[in-house]
């Protein structure tokens, strides 16, 4: 029914992205007349999506500029956001504005590895020893293996997870700015290939989830993927009482019972109260592939009163980000990134620090406003178009500006 309908249709012209939606309005019984007018060349968009047949629209805001002194970022940025979350903009605005006021957010990244963790069936203990074996002893030829599929990408190393008949292998790549997933799993399968011809192990799957993609994993917390990455900023205490109208020690303990304990009690993966928003916000803003939130959400935000100033920090083990590749070819997503200036070559561990940076702009705000007891009212004014009377509160965005 579906290749009746015209369904089957693979080009990408414009032309074609119509006959293909048509064929999907009338199996459908949609009429998709917002879905068709868009702007970017399908042609363009050939390697990112199969059986185009328009876009969806995100309204895409801003916030900032924020102040960043890091290792890559170095300067004022006005940080595009992508969201359907009314409050969210105003709030990591909010947190940036105070970030500045306290001088800035320090930003570092310390780890820069994309990895691929392909599963070996091998015939026991014994065997799985000798594919080790023959894995340190041959490197030339890994690398060359590798070589082979990519120019950008370089292996760093690989570490073995024997399991039985199992033999897991985690292959760790710089990926130059590219963020590396497809390059790290072409590379990997070249060298399980020649694995392959030279032990006769067996790859079952090029990745064996100890990469581990698009999946929350203890593994990725403690020893990274992608860019590690941390901000931190020091807010003094006038700014604290008068912007945020909260002081260090309630914020403080607002993230010690609710991001530590409360987080140690669900089991999560990281200790945040939101991060996961700042990350899909500018992920899809920029291009980034958005199922990587997972990882950008297993951040750990810490918080102390140092004589009634506030110390923040976040840290990021798992941001997956590239400026280069993937998503970040479309024209939207481009432009989006020329705003913080973070397209192209050189830029991609610039975009980890304002990605981390943005994190700790929305933690802090939303730590304070629920220190001050204002969460719920924020969103009821900027996310809803009814809000309740709030008691003892002059304006309802009060705590949003
Ligand atoms: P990619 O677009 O597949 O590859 C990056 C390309 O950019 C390579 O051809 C690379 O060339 C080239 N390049 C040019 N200048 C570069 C530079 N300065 N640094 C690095 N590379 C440069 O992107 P990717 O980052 O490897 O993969 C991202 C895509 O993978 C996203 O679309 C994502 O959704 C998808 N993805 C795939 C998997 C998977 O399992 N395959 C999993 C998750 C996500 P050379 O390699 O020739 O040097």
């Amino acid at each position: 029914m579906a290749e009746k309908a015209g369904l089957k249709n693979r080009g990408y012209s414009r032309e074609d992205v119509e006959d293909r939606r048509e064929a999907a309005e009338k199996f459908t019984g949609v009429s998709l007349d917002t879905v068709s007018r868009y702007a970017i060349d399908p042609e363009g968009a050939s390697k990112n999506i199969e059986n185009m047949i328009g876009t969806v629209q995100i309204p895409l805001g801003y916030a900032g500029p924020v102040r960043i002194k890091g290792s890559y970022a170095d300067g004022e940025y006005l940080v595009p956001l992508a969201t359907t979350e009314g409050a969210l903009v105003a709030s990591i605005s909010r947190g940036m504005s105070v970030i500045n006021a306290g001088g800035g957010a320090r930003t570092a990244v310390y780890g820069d590895y994309m990895t691929r963790a392909p599963v070996l069936r091998v015939e026991g203990i014994e065997h799985s020893e000798k594919v080790c074996q023959w894995i340190d002893s041959h490197p030339d030829e890994i690398q060359a293996a590798v070589a082979s599929t990519t120019s950008h990408g370089k292996l760093h190393r690989i570490d073995k997870y024997p399991n039985g008949r199992s033999l897991h292998l985690r292959f760790l790549f710089e990926t130059g700015d590219a963020m590396g997933m497809n390059m790290a799993t072409i590379a990997s399968e070249a060298v399980c290939r020649l694995l392959e011809k030279e032990t006769g192990a067996v790859m079952v799957s090029v990745s064996g989830n100890m990469c581990s993609d698009k999946k929350p994993a203890a593994m990725n917390m403690i020893n990274g993927r992608g860019k590690t990455a941390v901000a931190e900023a020091r807010i003094p205490k006038d700014i604290v009482e008068g912007k945020l109208h909260a002081t260090a020690s309630a914020i403080v303990e607002t993230n010690y019972r609710k991001n530590l304990v409360g987080s140690s009690m669900a089991g999560t993966l990281g200790a945040n109260a939101h991060a996961a928003n700042m990350v899909a916000a500018v992920f899809i803003a920029t291009g980034q592939d958005p199922a990587q939130v997972v990882g950008g959400s297993m951040a750990m935000t810490t918080c102390e009163d140092l004589d009634g100033d506030l110390y923040i920090c976040v840290r990021m083990p798992t941001v997956e980000v590239g400026t280069v590749g993937g998503g970040t070819r479309l024209p939207c997503q481009r432009e989006a990134l020329a705003m913080i200036d973070c397209l192209g070559e050189g830029k991609a561990r610039k975009l980890a620090e304002i990605v981390c940076a943005t994190v700790l702009a929305g933690e802090l705000s939303t730590l304070a406003a629920q220190a001050a007891g204002q969460l719920g009212s924020a969103h009821a004014a900027l996310g809803r178009r009814y809000y309740p009377y709030i008691r003892g509160r002059e304006s309802p965005t009060a705590c949003l500006s």
